[in-house]
């Protein structure tokens, strides 16, 4: 019997941009899995919540709260997007609020990349106007280099160049989410 492992493409084109391949599937499922287990020793017998940032932030969301192996529940909320621009535009919405109930709650912020930092501020300060008994946050990928604003990241999966990325949830212009790996802007 031969083994099916498909060709992993080196280059994308997506909105008629190229971007290569920076992270790929295995790579980023060891990572997350290794969060997870971060995430279980650190709330062992606190049932924390996780709040995903749609639209985003699903796909990560789903594979790190497969890799808590404690007691958790999970809610969405959702921001203002950059569209289909690259940069962003340092104005955040809230476009849809979560439902649960956080108060007295662990909460995790889950997204997918912090940039500029302004978004998962933003969302920090809402949680806390709920009364939490603690706000953690986790991300997928760190622009560290582009962050202009002093937040916390607890739980962070890559440090990565300040390029735009998509894929693994990441979308341009809302095309690119479904691509499993993680691809970036190829400038040359
Ligand atoms: P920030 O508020 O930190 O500048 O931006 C956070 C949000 O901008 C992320 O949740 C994500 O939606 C979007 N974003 C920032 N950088 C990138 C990127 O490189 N690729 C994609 N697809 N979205 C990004």
């Amino acid at each position: 019997m031969s083994l099916n492992i498909p060709d992993v493409k080196k280059t994308v084109m997506c909105r008629g941009e190229r971007f290569r391949l920076y992270l790929d599937k295995e790579t980023i499922q060891r990572r997350v899995e290794e969060l997870g287990r971060e995430i279980s020793r650190a709330y062992e017998g606190k049932r924390p919540i996780l709040i995903g940032v749609l639209n985003g932030a699903f796909i990560f969301l789903a594979d790190l709260m497969r890799a808590i192996d404690i007691d958790c529940e999970v809610d969405f909320l959702k921001l203002s997007s950059y569209g289909a621009q690259k940069i962003s535009s340092g104005v955040v919405h809230e476009l849809k609020k979560i439902d649960a109930p956080i108060e007295g709650r662990h909460v995790i912020v889950v997204e997918d990349i912090v940039d500029t930092g302004l978004s998962m501020r933003f969302i920090i300060e809402k949680m806390r106007e709920y009364r939490p008994a603690s706000v953690r946050t986790a991300t997928l990928l760190h622009k560290y280099e582009a962050t202009r604003v002093d937040v916390e990241l607890d739980y962070v999966g890559f440090r990565i160049e300040n390029l735009f990325v998509i894929g693994y949830g990441l979308d341009y212009g809302q095309l690119g989410r479904n691509l499993p790996e993680i691809y970036i802007l190829d400038e040359d």
